[in-house]
């Protein structure tokens, strides 16, 4: 089958090129992103890959549709980019890959968290300038402290596990209750409860309707003074202006975020020659208590590996027809419209 990939960079190539030796399909590869411009230029394939900030608006499904385009295959867990309503009314089947590494995004939020406690940023610039004062960078033991997971599919059930492993109690919030993590030792409790009792909130649940901007102005205020914020799920889930107002309050002690609400401009390109103009995120940038990764919590080795022999499966499962087993619906998320903008 003929497939075009948006936004790709040399790792993808590689990944993809490798994991085509078995499925011998013929792959195009872009670096542009998807977008209205750039949407004509699948023509001729039949499947399009497009990744996290590719924003797969009606508009931009209209014209893959006219391009002759059968098959969204996302390559990535999430799909909250796409208008999943406007793909099934112009007749385009979204796959994506559900569960690649839970590991990789898991170990990256731990790392999110050891380094804002231990403060290893900041630690590792001073030693640099010769600098071994210890002043500022006390941190405090994990053992023993209270982490609240929101979302235990794949991703909050591993950082559940590794931070047993640590010695932390783990409260969760889900909309099911899972047996998996009640067996890891996860205790279940009302969201309200979970940001009264918790040293550090991590976020694994998707961005949807319902827990887009989840952390706003209010439910920052029923959090622990000096809480730790992590988010490594999607941008959106924050309310980034308010969280501002409490890391400048000092009600948030610290915040590790590998996403942004407004990433898509920035993510994943070099600007280092630019002046970025977001000054929402470079208000972010000026606190020497918030640590951000640019949307990078799903890369390693076996990820990628595996996002590329799953996304290239699911492809060849639509070319045979066969039962799509990672087929996203327009039910799991209605009404994205106000997340895409
Ligand atoms: P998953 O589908 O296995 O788990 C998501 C969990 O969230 C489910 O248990 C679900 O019931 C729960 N949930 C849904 N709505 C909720 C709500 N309103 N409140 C509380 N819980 C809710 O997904 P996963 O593989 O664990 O991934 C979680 C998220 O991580 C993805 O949606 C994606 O946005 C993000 N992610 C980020 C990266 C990265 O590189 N930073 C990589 C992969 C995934």
């Amino acid at each position: 089958m003929k497939v075009t990939f948006y936004n790709t960079k040399p790792y993808d190539k590689q990944f993809f090129t490798e994991a085509n030796q078995v499925q011998g399909h013929q792959l195009r590869f872009l670096e542009v992103p998807l977008n209205e411009n750039t949407a004509i230029l699948a023509k001729g394939a039949t499947a399009v890959c497009v990744f996290v900030n590719d924003k797969v608006s009606a508009s931009i499904l209209r014209h893959l549709a006219e391009a002759g385009v059968k098959l969204l295959a996302l390559r990535c867990a999430g799909y909250n980019n796409v208008d999943m309503a406007a793909a099934a009314q112009v007749g385009i089947k979204v796959v994506r890959v559900p569960d690649y590494s839970p590991y990789a995004v898991a170990e990256h939020t731990l790392a999110l968290i050891l380094t804002l406690n231990r403060k290893i940023h900041r630690a590792y610039n001073r030693v640099r300038e010769g600098n071994f004062a210890l002043t500022g960078l006390m941190g405090f033991d994990l053992h023993g402290k209270t982490v609240g997971l929101i979302g235990l599919g794949n991703i909050g059930l591993v950082t559940a596990r590794i931070l047993k492993g640590f010695g932390c109690r783990v409260l969760g919030y889900d909309l099911y209750n899972s047996p998996e993590a009640a067996d890891a030792g996860v205790e279940f409790v009302a969201l309200e409860e979970l940001y009264a009792q918790s040293d550090i909130i991590s976020l694994h649940c998707p961005l949807t309707p319902q827990t887009f901007h989840l952390i706003n102005e209010e439910s920052i205020a029923q959090m622990k003074d000096g809480v730790m914020l992590i988010n490594t799920s999607r941008g959106a889930i924050i309310n980034t202006q308010a969280v501002t107002r409490g890391l400048k309050s000092g009600k948030i002690k610290s915040l590790g975020i590998d996403v942004y609400e407004d990433e898509g401009d920035l993510f994943y390109e070099d600007l280092s020659g630019r002046v970025i103009q977001d000054d929402v995120f470079m208000r972010l940038l000026s606190f020497n208590n918030v640590l951000i990764t640019g949307h990078q919590a799903f890369f390693t080795e076996e990820a990628l590996y595996t996002i590329a022999q799953v996304t290239l499966k699911n492809i060849t499962g639509f070319e045979q027809g066969q039962p799509l087993r990672n087929e996203v619906f327009p039910s799991f998320l209605p009404n994205v419209e106000n997340m895409l903008n």
